[in-house]
């Protein structure tokens, strides 16, 4: 097969430097999209509410190649990954891709999570997750009704409250990428979180890439309202803000922090700095084709472009120093990257057997 990007030298000396031995040997990746290109539209989507970059990384990802990216990217580890699709755009093939990951979980005993459309009933939604052996779903900004601007739109606009009624009386788990500008540090936001949590307390709601706060002012008082919830859980990925880890892990501790990677993007070449509060990643000249008109993006050439390794080592990399600073202990570290997972798929109906030696503790 064709390994779907290249691993240098750099890859592999920054892996054996920071990573392996902080690492557990085995992973739960709790943020893991895979679909094929033949379920997007082929249409350029103009009103497309979200940012462009991800696009350039990956076209696609098969199971093949999820298979092998890790393979290749952590030759020390084995990974359960918690599967899902992408249907950003309204106009991608939902059922496809539903399909595609339904059967992919099946053929590999691993959990996945339905990629849902708020304007599903109550019964639909609910039948669809049943029929697909799926532990709960996968919601997106982006297939909120059109005529809601980027900036307008509330978490309930793609998590209806009859939704989070059926995922309640289940048990089942939620993967919630936050909307809105101000991201975390967003009132409506925090105070629509904690309302989910009172409301619908059954329900796994984990936010994806500590909602999106990858630069210190995405934060505010967030993390002093986030001490005060017990039940929602936080995924790592795609954020490489030590500063923001560190508060997480003080705000929540460890038993709510999960592992994520966010594949196929990070594994992008690149490195994320902020600059006056937004991110910018930091990537090599002409390797995302044309980046000018994107704002979060910044092309480097000779050694400081032969520097950058993978968005996903970052990432952990970044982890890995905000739980020295925070004092977690090595305990912690496999509660983060594998047990706190392996917990919560448990409770919400993943048979024993995908884990095949979990021993627990
Ligand atoms: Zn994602």
């Amino acid at each position: 097969m064709t390994i779907p990007f290249e691993v240098k030298s750099v890859d592999r000396d920054f892996y054996q430097e920071h990573l392996q031995g902080f690492l557990p040997g085995k992973l739960i990746d709790i943020h893991t999209h895979v679909w094929l290109d033949q379920f997007r539209t082929q249409e350029k989507d103009e009103r497309l509410r979200a940012v462009t970059w991800p696009h350039r990384v990956a076209l696609d990802n098969s199971m093949e190649d999820l298979r092998e990216t890790y393979r290749l990217m952590f030759p020390g580890q084995t990974v359960t990954p918690l599967l899902f699709g992408l249907a950003i755009s309204l106009q991608d093939d939902l059922d496809r891709g539903n399909e595609y990951v339904c059967q992919g979980a099946q053929k590999v005993q691993a959990p996945a999570l339905i990629f849902a459309d708020p304007k599903w009933s109550e019964a639909e939604f609910e039948a669809k997750i049943t029929a697909g052996h799926f532990l709960g779903t996968k919601v997106y900004l982006t297939r909120s009704d059109p005529k809601i601007a980027e900036n307008d739109i509330q978490i309930y606009d793609f998590l209806p409250p009859h939704q989070l009624k059926v995922l309640d009386k289940h048990g089942w788990i939620v993967m919630l990428h936050i909307p809105r500008r101000d991201r975390l540090r967003d009132p409506l936001n925090l105070a629509q979180m904690v309302e989910i949590e009172k409301r619908y307390p059954n329900v796994k709601v984990v936010i994806a890439h500590v909602g999106r706060a990858y630069c210190p002012e995405d934060v505010g008082n967030a993390f002093d309202v986030l001490a005060e919830t017990r039940k929602m859980r936080f995924d790592i990925s795609a954020n490489t803000s030590v500063e923001n880890f560190e508060l997480l892990i003080r705000a929540v501790g460890p038993r709510r922090i999960l592992f994520g990677s966010d594949l196929p993007i990070t594994r992008m070449r690149m490195r994320r700095i902020c600059e006056s509060g937004t991110y910018v990643n930091v990537v090599p000249k002409g390797l995302y084709g044309d980046v000018s008109a994107d704002p979060h993006m910044r092309e480097v050439e000779g050694d400081d472009a032969a520097r950058l390794t993978f968005f996903i080592y970052e990432v952990i990399d970044a982890f890995r120093r905000a739980a020295l600073k925070a004092g977690l202990g090595s305990n912690d570290i496999n509660d983060v990257f594998y047990r706190n997972s392996a917990e919560m798929l448990g409770e919400a109906g993943m048979p024993d057997s995908y884990l095949h030696d979990h021993e627990g503790r």
